[in-house]
């Protein structure tokens, strides 16, 4: 029997492809990098093409691989390769590569040649996040370089791409601004004489909330999980993700007991305690120490004290709490993967992508439970 699990809802996942599909005309890339944001890459992507994905979107070539490995023959771009990376693997596999400099694109392109077919590739222009992509000085030569080795047959230009600064506050001027670089980029490909099949630059945000920047293709990678970028808006997004937890021990103790590592908390009553065997190296934030809470007993309680690398105690007063009962960390209803964000003053990508370990099993249900 299980002491704590992660619940993947894959179905779920499907629907929230399925009402990001509805919203655009434009074809979605579901973005599965991170192991799938932490839900599990392979699941993550058959749920997503159940919901309407015709693209999957991924950082490393071993991101593609697994993909592939796993059967799944969808496209898919990996945007985040570099010197010594398996090119040829990645054009044997029909796996789309970014390129962002002529250096880089040249090895593609000698790969492919070596290979003895045209590498698929999407340019990435740097609108401002001075990240990936080339600079707009620097985007003319990468261009041109593309339209030459398309010529000789080792490239196809499948896309021109960017990605935006601001991934929660889609009005941003910024936003703006970027759209603006991004077009004048298209601009000056089509005088090349580059003319990509997809322009995409939107993430979440932007296909929530920025219509004029779906272009023919969004990637959002959060919203497909269920989780929103824009504190305070859902969206209609529904969670994905569960991780629960049962109690292995609960204790009276009187008013005044200080309690785990450090002895940042002190009961201010007689209570019950309750430990629960998930700690930091399962993803429970050591920042959300004395910060953090669970549903347990039909309550949302504290945690007390500091998160310790296996396990945390509960605060549950005098609620008839016992070894056995169940904890709900986060879930689709209370506490969210937002709450654990903000008590640990990060992000929700940070959460569900830090959550699980070797000793938590994944579960997976609705399409594949
Ligand atoms: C991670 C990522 C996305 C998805 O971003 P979300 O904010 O999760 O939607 C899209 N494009 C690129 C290039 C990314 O790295």
């Amino acid at each position: 029997m299980w002491q704590a699990e992660m619940r993947i809802d894959t179905a779920t996942i499907r629907d929230n492809v399925a009402g990001l599909r509805a919203g655009t005309p434009a074809a979605l890339m579901a973005v599965v990098k991170a192991d799938g944001y932490g839900h599990g890459a392979v699941p993550s992507a058959r749920a997503a093409l159940a919901g309407g994905a015709t693209w999957l979107g991924v950082c490393t070539l071993g991101e593609a691989a697994e993909l592939r490995a796993a059967g799944i023959d969808a496209p898919v771009l990996a945007w985040l390769t570099g010197t010594g990376d398996d090119y040829a693997a990645a054009v044997r596999t029909d796996v789309d590569l970014s390129a962002a400099a002529v250096g880089g694109l040249d090895e593609i392109a000698a790969a492919a040649a070596r290979v003895g077919r045209a590498a698929r590739v999407h340019l990435k222009v740097d609108t401002g996040l001075a990240r990936g992509g080339a600079t707009p000085a620097d985007w003319p030569a990468l261009v041109e370089a593309a339209a030459k080795h398309a010529a000789a047959g080792a490239v196809e230009v499948i896309g021109v791409w960017s990605h935006f600064v601001y991934a929660d506050v889609p009005e941003h001027p910024t936003t703006d601004r970027q759209l603006g670089v991004f077009r004048e980029a298209l601009a000056v490909a089509e005088r090349i004489g580059v003319t990509p099949q997809l322009r995409h630059i939107a993430n979440s945000a932007a296909t929530l909330a920025r219509p004029d920047a779906h272009f023919d293709l969004v990637r959002p990678g959060l919203a497909c999980y269920g989780l929103s970028p824009i504190a305070g808006r859902r969206y209609g997004l529904r969670p994905a993700m569960t991780v629960r937890a049962r109690v292995v021990l609960t204790k009276r103790v009187p008013a005044g007991t200080a309690v785990a590592y450090g002895h940042t908390y002190t009961t201010d009553r007689e209570t019950t305690l309750a430990l629960l065997p998930l700690g930091y190296a399962d993803g429970v934030p050591r920042a959300a120490s004395n910060a953090g809470a669970v549903l347990l007993g039909g309550e949302v309680r504290p945690v007390a004290g500091r998160v310790s690398m296996d396990q945390i105690v509960v605060d549950c007063g005098d609620a008839p709490v016992a070894p056995g009962d169940v904890a709900t960390l986060f879930g689709p209803d209370r506490p969210t993967v937002d709450d654990w964000a903000a008590a640990a003053g990060t992000i929700n990508y940070e959460i569900v992508t830090r959550f699980g370990s070797a000793r938590v099993p994944r579960v997976y249900e609705g399409l594949d439970g």
